[in-house]
């Protein structure tokens, strides 16, 4: 299979499960996560109208920017954030879906130059309690949101969450239903937020029926990742 028919086939599945649970068309979008992989299939990738992608690493996904520079592509930046790294993720992606303290919040909002528009965030919610996974704890999720509310060069966008591996479809349900609840919650607080970053190659119907608006593929696209050098 093509990197195309792979695009293909999971905006066909995509549509497919909006209709099976309710969802308007539409309204579910595909990040391409493109970690491990090399910069000729993220071209061939947009070349097949593919729009938004989630890097990881900041050499790796830097190079690729720049490799890329010339097409319409949104950067997303998905992975575990050094403080080190946040003045060249906010220079060069339009968004951060890891957020989890304050501290690295207004790292990016000081470090966000002023000629371009405010980073985009999504707060990342530890919703399976793993002490390995980085995220807040889904009660201080509401308090963090409100301090990056405050921060000018912050566009605060969504929720976003890596559930523990599931064995099976409820279980991974319940899962993404936490995450959905407090999505809820927050608009309850009138904080409405237009991203729900959560579902993977693996688990996105799952992600799509609990009310997922953002799902971030890579392997079902891609293939198999390289070995990371
Ligand atoms: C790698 C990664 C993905 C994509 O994972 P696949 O299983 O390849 O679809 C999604 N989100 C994050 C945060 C990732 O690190």
């Amino acid at each position: 299979m093509t990197i195309e028919e792979n695009l293909i086939n999971i905006r066909k599945r995509i549509a497919s499960y909006e209709q099976k649970y309710g969802r308007a068309q539409g309204s579910v979008r595909l990040l391409a996560a493109s970690k491990g992989q090399a910069a000729i299939k993220v071209e061939a990738a947009v070349h097949a109208g593919q729009h938004l992608f989630g890097e990881n690493y900041l050499q790796e996904g830097l190079k690729k920017i720049s490799a890329l520079g010339d097409h319409d592509v949104e950067w997303h930046f998905i992975g575990p954030i050094q403080s080190n790294k946040t003045r060249k993720i906010a220079e060069n992606f339009s968004w951060v879906h890891g957020i989890d303290n304050l501290k690295i919040a207004s790292r990016f909002n000081d470090q966000r130059p002023h000629h371009l528009p405010p980073l985009n965030i999504c707060i990342e919610v530890n919703v399976s309690h793993e002490a390995s996974k980085s995220g807040v704890a889904i009660e201080e999720a509401l308090p963090l949101a409100k301090e990056c509310l405050a921060l000018p060069h912050l566009e605060l966008r969504g929720l976003m969450t890596v559930p523990a591996i599931n064995k099976d479809f409820d279980a991974e349900r319940r899962e993404f239903r936490k995450l959905f609840q407090l999505w809820e919650t927050f608009r309850d607080q009138g904080i409405v937020l237009d991203i729900l970053s959560m579902g993977m190659s693996d688990d996105f119907e799952a992600a799509i029926a609990e009310g997922s608006t953002m799902v971030r593929i890579g392997r079902a696209i891609f293939g198999e990742r390289e070995r990371k050098k």
